[in-house]
């Protein structure tokens, strides 16, 4: 392997860095890794512009621990993300100092993050600051949906989402620093998604982050995607803590308690499909089109709910998790005994679908709600019930958990929709809460993990498989 390494290029590279970060792959020159690593930035420069000049592809491996690059070392055309996506991030880095003189106005005490989300389908980027006195303000908030990519398919392709991750994010996250008016000295630190998510995603939105925040000497701080949805509340409605959360997504579908920053306790999660995706799979069922959420909800629109006996899954169970694929199978028969569908057949079938879905909400939340006051958490009043999550744009959801909080004595939150899917604003956002309660920076060697639970203390639950709970 080493005698592939050319010595003369990479001279600079062993005295800075020593040779493990080049043993990774011999063939390519891993520029990554040296940001990974440490290093003082003109080095790191030096070695960025040396690997330009030779169009060189870089490879990827900065945010993998060390059992996953062995694993990219016996495949490194799996784990090279991008021909040049690094160098991309670095010339705009470059770009940016050059051209951008510092602010003469200082931002009036305010902290400046850059947050980038790349979990899953959406590439995002965005500048958000933070007063003192905790009031935040979004300065620039860009989301690139990939849903066309995966419309074909009838679900996120994780190949085909990291791929669009890498082809776009350079560019977002130029549009957001553009748009916030901000220069990179203007911003405080870095903020990127590195779990629980897709892997091949979450690494193009860290190795981007760990690359600015080392070629601009920010704080990196790694963000679980969970954690983003949680606070986004705090941002857009000043929620005070404690409250809880209900995350309903394609990928997640948790009852969360937030005490405080860093502090979750995971209540309820599914044990299996999550609500997002229930949805999905029961439109493509019956080829509503992807994503199926706002299909299914506008079918149930002419449809007669009380048709099709539907079950409430969990319905009345103390546990507080959920489940959805009994449902999904019972649509799929329910389905099948009526084939072929007349139109009205969907619409009975979606309207029922989304019945049952909200009664079973009703019931799981009812019992959050519930535990919420009898374990004396309420400091206040009226406490917050906080949604996140694509599906929170389901009207019939929505009628369901408002009366709900109206009954029980709760005020419902629920941010714009644009903030409850996934987007970067809320990222930066959780970087900043992170930085002003005092938690530290995680550094530019934390890996990315496809498997992060929020709450460290959650138990595996059926179909996490061995590795326990996977977010
Ligand atoms: P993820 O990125 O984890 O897939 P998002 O927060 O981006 O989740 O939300 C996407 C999910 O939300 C999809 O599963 C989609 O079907 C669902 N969704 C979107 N709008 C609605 C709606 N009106 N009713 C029900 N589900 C919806
Ligand atoms: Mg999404």
């Amino acid at each position: 392997m080493y005698s592939e390494i050319k010595l003369t290029r990479q001279k600079l590279g062993f005295q800075l860095f020593g040779e493990k970060p080049l043993a990774a792959d011999g063939r390519k020159r891993p520029v990554g890794d040296p940001i990974a690593l440490g290093g003082k930035y003109h080095d790191f420069e030096h070695v960025f512009w040396q690997a330009m000049s030779h169009h060189q592809p870089v490879a990827c491996f900065m945010s993998l621990c060390e059992r996953q690059r062995a694993a990219a070392r016996s495949d490194p055309v799996r784990f090279r993300l991008h021909p040049a996506s690094t160098v991309v991030t670095g010339c705009f880095v470059n770009r940016i100092a050059r051209r951008r003189k510092y602010s003469s106005e200082p931002m009036n005490k305010k902290t400046v993050f850059l947050g980038i989300e790349s979990s899953c389908d959406e590439t995002a980027a965005a500048v958000v600051a933070r007063g003192a006195d905790g009031h935040g303000e979004i300065l620039a908030d860009v989301v690139l949906s990939q849903m066309e990519e995966h419309a074909a398919f009838g679900g996120v392709v994780p190949e085909i989402a990291a791929r669009a991750h890498v082809e776009a994010m350079d560019r977002l996250i130029a549009e957001a620093i553009h748009q916030s008016g901000v220069s990179l000295q203007d911003i405080d630190g870095i903020a990127a998604t590195i779990g629980p998510g897709l892997i091949g995603g979450l690494l193009v939105g860290a190795m981007s982050g760990k690359a600015i925040a080392y070629a601009s000497g920010k704080p990196f701080y790694g963000v679980n995607h969970l954690e983003g949805h949680a606070l986004t509340a705090r941002l857009t409605d000043g929620v005070s803590f404690p409250f809880l959360m209900l995350l309903v997504s394609g990928g997640h579908t948790q009852i969360v308690l937030v005490r405080g920053v860093g502090q979750y306790e995971r209540w309820g999660t599914t044990i299996d499909d999550a609500l997002g995706e229930a949805f999905d799979k029961t439109a493509k069922l019956m080829d509503l089109g992807y994503p199926g959420g706002p299909q299914v909800e506008k079918a149930a629109v002419t449809g007669n709910p009380k048709r099709i006996p539907l079950p409430r899954p969990m319905r009345g169970e103390a546990r507080l998790d959920f489940s959805f694929s009994g449902l999904k199978t019972a649509v799929r028969q329910a389905a099948q005994a009526l084939a072929p569908l007349e139109e009205q057949d969907v619409a009975d079938l979606c309207a029922a679908f989304q019945l049952a879905v909200a009664e079973t909400l009703r019931d799981r939340v009812g019992r959050s709600l519930a535990r919420f006051r009898a374990e004396g958490l309420a400091d206040e009043d009226r406490p917050a019930l906080v949604v996140a999550g694509g599906v929170a744009a389901n009207s019939a959801i929505r009628e369901v958990l408002t009366s709900l909080c109206e009954s029980q004595g709760f005020a419902f939150v629920a941010p714009p929709i644009r903030l409850c899917t996934d987007n970067a604003v809320m990222i930066a956002w959780a970087g900043l809460e992170r930085e002003a309660a005092g938690l530290s920076a995680n550094g530019l060697d934390m890996a990315v993990r496809s498997r992060w639970p929020l709450d460290a203390k959650a138990s595996a639950l059926i179909g996490s498989g061995k590795k326990g709970a996977k977010a």
